[in-house]
Parts: C-alpha cells; sequence; structure tokens
C-alpha cells in the first residue's frame, strides 16, 4: 500500500504531478509554505502539535469560547 503524499501543514493530499513540479513542495501550496515558515519563526508555536490552516483554527477558537 503506498500512501498518497500529503502536505504536512493542512494533511491535503499532493497531486502527483506537484511533486516533482511544483515550487512549493512538499506543501500543497504557497500559503501552507508560509505556515510552515512562519512556525519555525515563531517560537511560540514550537509547542504546538500542528499548525492549523485559519479556517479550521477559527472553527477551534469557536469552540472554546462557546462555554
Ligand atoms: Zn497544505
Amino acid at each position: 500500500m503506498v500512501r498518497a503524499p500529503t502536505c504536512p501543514i493542512c494533511d491535503r493530499e499532493l497531486a502527483p504531478s506537484s511533486i516533482t513540479e511544483s515550487p512549493v513542495f512538499p506543501f500543497c501550496s504557497v500559503r501552507c509554505k508560509q505556515i510552515d515558515l512562519l512556525r519555525w519563526c515563531r517560537g511560540e508555536y514550537a509547542v504546538v502539535d500542528r499548525l492549523l490552516p485559519e479556517q479550521l483554527a477559527d472553527q477551534l477558537a469557536d469552540q472554546d469560547t462557546a462555554e
């Protein structure tokens, strides 16, 4: 079983063609590449297991403030 390579940021499967052709490999997009750069540049994110895409992070934030 060969698992399709996925973006380390958002876990989206990468298109086979993008693996060799994409300038942002191993990320799915420029945005995810920038998120990864930010994560490394900002020490406070070192304790976060995975920096979530903004949209998902917003959803989690809503859940946190729902109580
Ligand atoms: Zn991604």
